[in-house]
């Protein structure tokens, strides 16, 4: 059913670009009991409105970790689902830096974005390309494709949506530094991995080419990367290896010159990790002879230097070879473009609600590393909860009146819970022992009390991190929400509304923290669970190879990425520069 309806697209685009252009005002093909319509709204943009059906039309942005988990998981039996993005499969970043080394190769982190939902006869459509402005006025997202040219040749189209999911990840933040984007590698894409292992390949050869000064052959061997964040660390780590391990037996004249530097501007690197792990990795490094430049700022990068800044040595330049600039994540033009239409201008990031609607537009849902949920302060609604809990309108609350409502305060303001554990506080009745500067638990609160008791939870507020874990839960949170929508819209199941009436139709998104990885070289992973319990060794890396192997998309890239591994412990790494 997809791939025919699929193929009738195909065949509509192909005709409308051979219909002459006089004929070129409206196209409209019949196919089947479902119609599509190609309509030319003008000279430039080619509109796409379908009519599957009474079935809402959900539009998902981006290929991602969240877009693709979103799309795994939507029943496409009640949703016409489209998606655009400019590349046609979904990336398993967590293992692009083992790209850069050719430890695991590119086609083994890839799934082409068809198979995941084809697998479980799933329709829906895809689009190969990039969206430059969201309507959401209008609910349309115009859209520019670069592998195929509509009737004038610009590429444009416009969709309409009923449900728009936006999910088009971050970019490569530069600080605008000079020189970065012309001069240095990202590590966002399969494509930047490729890059970065052809130069550094390119390094090594032109060092061993013959005619060339200790100095020259030096400078080509400094691979710098800049920022010590865990995608910088762990590339250093990975080359540092790709070194010692394989080239060096194959070059091994230009072996001496070979530098690694790790720039940071802060003091430490791993800043987001248990300080016993940032301190492993800190002396690992310095064993390994990785130069770590703590508290460097790059303020300028030429084709041959690299300058940076430091309160002692003031501004220095150093000769490199290659480049990685790894300092964190921006936002992407049509998401600054996006917030300033919704009066979210002066904010750095798009803020979302809880149940990751999009501030200030209806029916636009934003998540992954383009998004970020605003998480609403207890102090912002404290007359409203108050006046919730109060059903008698007696103005005091007793203990009664509290626990009444305290399931729906943990579940909509969780900053509750965290202070309360944070603080090594059992339940809510501790937080009212202090409220009125008695350590006596108080019977009954008025406004104020109730205030005092709970003016200190906001500080309890957290941002989530803008990884992989958070994108595919919220992906899938999401998906599920859409899946049950007529059921939560008669028997919502969320939280009570505190500022409106009645209870709001679905659970606020929790994130669960499941502990994050770093790879630090030489067979060793640093692993923080939850709990802030650490573990560092050899054990861990056999622990991330589990993880990584089973958290794969599906058995085709599961096996590739095994073998891969396979292949590098009996041959070692693949040194070709293709
Ligand atoms: P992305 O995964 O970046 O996806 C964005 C999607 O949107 C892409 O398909 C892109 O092509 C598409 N797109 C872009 N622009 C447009 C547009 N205009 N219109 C339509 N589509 C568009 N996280 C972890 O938790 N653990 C890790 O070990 C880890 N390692 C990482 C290693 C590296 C090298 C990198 C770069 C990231 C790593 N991360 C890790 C972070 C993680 O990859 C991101 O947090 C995650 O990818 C965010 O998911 P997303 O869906 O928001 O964005
Ligand atoms: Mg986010």
């Amino acid at each position: 059913m997809a791939s025919n309806g699929e193929s009738l697209v195909r065949r509509a685009a192909e005709a409308v670009r051979r219909t002459p252009r006089w004929k070129k005002g409206l196209v409209f093909f019949a196919v089947g009991a479902s119609t599509l319509t190609y309509a030319c709204q003008d000279n430039r943009v080619l509109q796409i409105c379908d009519g599957t059906g009474n079935k809402k039309k959900v539009v998902i942005l981006g290929t991602g970790w969240a877009g693709a988990s979103f799309l795994r998981n939507i029943d496409t039996s009640l949703y016409d689902v489209h998606v655009v993005s400019p590349r046609n499969y979904f990336t398993f970043t967590p293992l692009l830096p083992s790209v850069t080394c050719g430890t695991v190769e590119a086609r083994s982190i890839v799934e082409p974005i068809r198979n995941i939902v084809g697998k479980r006869n799933g329709a829906f459509r895809f689009w190969e390309a990039e969206c430059f402005k969201i309507d959401p006025t209008n609910k349309k997202v115009h859209c520019r494709s670069d592998v195929g040219m509509n009737i004038n040749g610009n590429g444009e189209f416009v969709v309409d949506y009923d449900y728009l999911i936006v999910s088009v990840g971050a970019r490569p933040n530069t600080f605008n530094t000079p020189g970065v984007t012309e001069n240095c590698h990202f590590l966002k894409e399969v494509e930047d991995a490729q890059k970065i292992r052809k130069s550094v390949m390119k390094c090594f050869e032109r060092a061993a080419l013959p005619n060339l000064s200790e100095e020259e052959r030096k400078n080509n061997l400094h691979f710098v990367v800049i920022g010590g964040g865990p995608t910088g660390v762990e590339f250093a780590a990975e080359l540092h290896d790709f070194v010692n391990e394989d080239l060096a037996k194959l070059y091994p004249d230009v072996k001496k010159y070979v530098n690694i530097s790790v720039i940071e501007a802060g003091g430490h690197i791993l800043t987001m990790f248990d300080k016993r792990i940032t301190q492993f990795a800190e002396e690992k490094f310095k064993r390994d002879g990785i130069d770590l430049k703590t508290n460097f700022k790059v303020v300028k990068v030429s084709n041959k230097d690299i300058t940076m800044t430091n309160p002692a040595t003031g501004e220095v330049a150093v000769p490199y070879g290659m480049a990685v600039w790894s300092t964190g994540i921006g936002t992407r033009p049509i998401i600054m473009d996006f917030m300033k239409q919704l009066g979210q201008g002066n904010r750095r990031v798009l803020a979302t609600d809880e149940w990751l609607r999009v501030q200030g537009c209806e029916d636009v849902y934003a998540l992954g590393d383009c998004a970020t949920i605003a998480q609403r302060k207890v102090m912002e609604d404290v007359a409203a909860i108050f006046r919730v809990a109060d059903k008698d309108n007696s103005g005091t609350l007793t203990v009664k009146k509290i626990k009444d409502v305290l399931g729906d305060i943990y579940e909509r303001y969780p900053q509750v819970e965290l202070y309360l554990k944070s603080n090594q506080m059992k339940g809510f009745h501790d937080l009212l022992k202090d409220s009125d500067g008695s350590s006596k638990e108080l019977k009954e609160l008025d406004i104020e009390q109730f205030k005092k008791a709970l003016a200190q939870v906001d500080s309890q507020v957290k941002m989530l991190p803008a990884t992989a874990q958070v994108a595919a839960q919220e992906g899938s949170y999401l998906a599920d929400c859409f899946n049950r929508m007529k059921t939560c819209e008669e028997y919502p199941e969320g939280p009570i509304r505190i500022r409106g009436a009645g209870r709001h139709r679905f659970k606020p998104f929790r994130y669960r923290h499941l502990g994050q990885f770093a790879p630090l070289g030489g067979e060793q992973t640093a692993y923080q669970l939850p709990g802030d319990w650490v573990h560092v060794g050899h054990s861990t890396q056999w622990l991330w190879y589990s993880v990584y192997a089973s958290k794969q998309f599906s058995w085709r890239t599961r096996m590739l990425v095994v073998s891969d591994w396979g292949r590098r412990f009996i041959f070692g790494r693949d040194s070709s520069s293709i």
